[in-house]
């Protein structure tokens, strides 16, 4: 498109060319409620999409290996005091069989996540890691919270490619509040190991946490612009019964939407998956989103006995059944005119 100085008041038009956007300009696009305008917003950052990252969408097949979790977040089913959840940890060749599974459905990464589960030593992942490298060519995501520099080493050196490190909520008192123990400046220092172990990083944050305002969703764009996030994994808060935060209203997926929309203007090229939280909020907003921005899709390849185990929050078992057959999604890409990536498809253009 041209810019042209008579949109010199026009943070969209201006956010598609490029120009930094301040934090006034970020809480205004993201509080946007006229139709047209928030249908503008999509446009452009549907262009932007287009323009930095291409038509593709690729896919990241998920193993949600372990659902031990040695912490104790306030919004999440896994956290250690829910004594109802029923814990499960996959074995070496087990998660090696999905993942075989996954390179021949057609996903060119495979994405380990778990709760914080020491049970998986340094040694234990590093030989997970290195033989899914050695016997598939598929990018290794890992997504298995804070852990030491010397394992995240550890795990770069065995051939781990990316890490999602969701940084949860850019406010420093309410991330406190949510994750007893810890802190937001813990979970950025990991963040910056990571960066200069050389992975390609993931951040991301829920939105519709109680307490947050929208002054700290343009935190968390400001911080992912800062941090220079590969990827970034925006999903509403869902209230999760076993949990103290059960009584809470859930995020807005419409919210989620303008999110991601204005970190794609911000980002550029960026990996942006439409999250399976989005999804269990509203299925059309999860195809919204890519045409709002979105150029990543996570299909879940957890067998059913464990994955209804890995219960984050409510809803997830019902999107995850449609995600089972990555082909039930291809006739949905296939009229908004969006082949499937072949390969890993990470940030970096590699020779
Ligand atoms: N233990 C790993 C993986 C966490 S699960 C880690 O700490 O990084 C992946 C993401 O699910 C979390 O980062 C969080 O943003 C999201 N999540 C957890 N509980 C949720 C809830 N109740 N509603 C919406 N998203 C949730």
């Amino acid at each position: 498109m041209t810019c042209t100085s008579s949109a010199l008041d026009d943070s969209i038009t201006h956010a598609e060319c490029g120009r930094t956007l301040s934090k006034r300009e970020i809480t205004g696009l993201l509080s946007l409620s006229d139709p047209g305008e928030i249908e503008r917003l999509y446009l452009a950052a549907d262009r932007v999409r287009k323009e930095c990252v291409g038509d593709e969408i690729f896919l990241r097949g998920i193993i949600e290996f372990s659902s031990h979790c040695r912490n104790n977040c306030l919004y999440c089913g896994l956290r250690r005091d829910n004594q109802q959840a029923q814990r499960y940890r996959m074995a070496g060749e087990e998660i090696l069989d999905l993942a075989r599974a996954i390179e021949a459905s057609g996903c060119g990464t495979v994405v380990l996540q778990s709760g914080e589960d020491p049970h998986y030593t340094r040694e234990k992942m590093s030989g997970i890691i290195s033989r899914i490298k050695g016997q598939t060519g598929l990018a290794v995501t890992l997504s298995m919270g804070q852990r030491s520099f010397e394992d995240y080493r550890a795990f770069r050196d065995a051939g781990a490619d990316r890490y999602l490190l969701r940084h949860e909520t850019a406010n420093p008192s309410l991330f406190a509040g949510l994750c007893p123990g810890r802190t937001l400046d813990e979970r950025i220092q990991c963040l910056k190991w990571l960066k200069q172990l050389d992975y390609e990083v993931g951040m991301g944050c829920m939105a519709g946490l109680p307490g947050q305002t929208l002054e700290d969703l343009a935190d968390d764009v400001l911080l992912i612009r800062e941090y220079d996030a590969d990827m970034i994994g925006i999903g509403p808060f869902i209230p999760h019964p076993l949990t103290p935060l059960g009584g809470h209203p859930a995020g807005d997926a419409a919210m989620v939407l303008r999110m991601l929309a204005v970190i794609r203007l911000v980002t550029r090229d960026t990996n942006i998956p439409a999250t399976t939280a989005l999804g269990v909020m509203d299925g059309r907003s999860r195809g919204k989103a890519f045409q709002a921005g979105a150029n990543v899709f996570m299909p879940v390849f957890t067998p059913r006995n464990c994955a209804e185990h890995y219960d984050i929050y409510p809803g997830k078992g019902d999107v995850m059944k449609a995600d089972g057959a990555v082909l039930d999604f291809k006739p949905f890409f296939d009229t908004i005119g969006r082949p499937i990536g072949k390969g890993p498809g990470g940030r970096r253009k590699k020779s």
